[in-house]
């Protein structure tokens, strides 16, 4: 637990990887290793098309599932969307959204920035319509926010930051806020081996707690979960996770293994 008892949150963003049957494994291998683990919830977020099999796996490891990615509407034609609804149905308690990779603000890929907008443009205000029909259906969302790199050689990190916090966090409730998940995930640490020094991420997450607190008072920023989220691993996670505002992480790349994302989880309850 964290020293203000928010329960830490451990979430593995599996991304584009894992078929059904690599998704019963993975589960299968992580269920008995997080199985009983007090003070930290885990959550696994597979591919919409492994969601059912993960689900499956978890049996009653009471590792929650959540989403990649969710659209805003009940349903009808709306081609290649997932509702909330239809989430739910699959077992989910949460979904990720805001992630930097949907927003087309990616770290590592060599597409042009029109080819990226084009498949990815999430907004701060899609975002923030997902917030408030998914709240409004019982799903959880993990919000996503952070700085590219030249963003943050410029000195703008806590100004996009918490710009993008206000924005997709508008006209939701404080109960609303204290109930959801924030993860401060820099653009430039996703997926390169390049982790955000402690304190520096701890920094940044406070930045993100006074913002909210601006917005919503004490009693959401109190509560509020932010993780860090941008190449944890089992080597750098204790240390992350013993910061005062970070409550956990987004895990990428060390969430496609059982042994390390066992180890991340192992490391937040303690
Ligand atoms: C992520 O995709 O949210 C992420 C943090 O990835 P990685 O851990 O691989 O950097």
């Amino acid at each position: 637990m964290t020293s203000n008892a928010r329960t830490p949150v451990i979430a593995g963003n599996w991304k584009m990887n894992n078929t059904r049957e690599q998704a019963r494994e993975l589960v299968s291998a992580l269920a008995p290793q997080v199985k009983g683990l007090s003070g930290v919830e885990v959550c696994v977020c597979p591919p919409f098309t492994a969601l059912e099999a993960a689900k499956a796996a978890i049996g009653d490891s009471g590792i929650a599932l959540g989403a990649q990615n969710v659209f805003w509407e009940e349903k009808g034609a709306w081609t290649s969307q997932v509702s909330p609804d239809m989430l739910l149905d699959a077992g989910c308690k949460y979904a990720i959204i805001g992630h930097s990779e949907t927003r087309g603000r990616f770290g590592t890929v060599d597409e042009t920035l029109a080819t990226r907008l084009a498949y990815f443009g999430e907004t701060d205000q899609t975002i923030n319509a997902k917030a408030h029909f998914i709240m409004g259906k019982g799903l959880l969302p993990i919000i996503c926010c952070g700085e590219m790199i030249d963003e943050r050689k410029a000195g703008k990190t806590d100004e996009i930051v918490s710009g993008q916090i206000k924005a997709c966090l508008a006209g939701l409730s404080a109960e609303q806020v204290a109930a959801l998940v924030i993860a401060y995930e820099p653009v430039w640490a996703i997926g390169t081996g390049e982790v955000c020094e402690s304190e520096e991420a701890n920094r940044v997450c406070g930045v993100i707690r006074e913002t909210v607190r601006g917005a919503f008072g004490d009693s959401a920023a109190d509560a509020v979960r932010i993780l860090y989220g941008g190449s944890m691993n089992d080597k750098n996670a204790a240390e992350l996770l013993a910061k005062p505002h970070i409550d956990g992480g987004l895990v990428g790349g060390a969430a496609l293994k059982a042994d390390s994302f066992a180890t991340i989880c192992k490391a937040a309850a303690a």
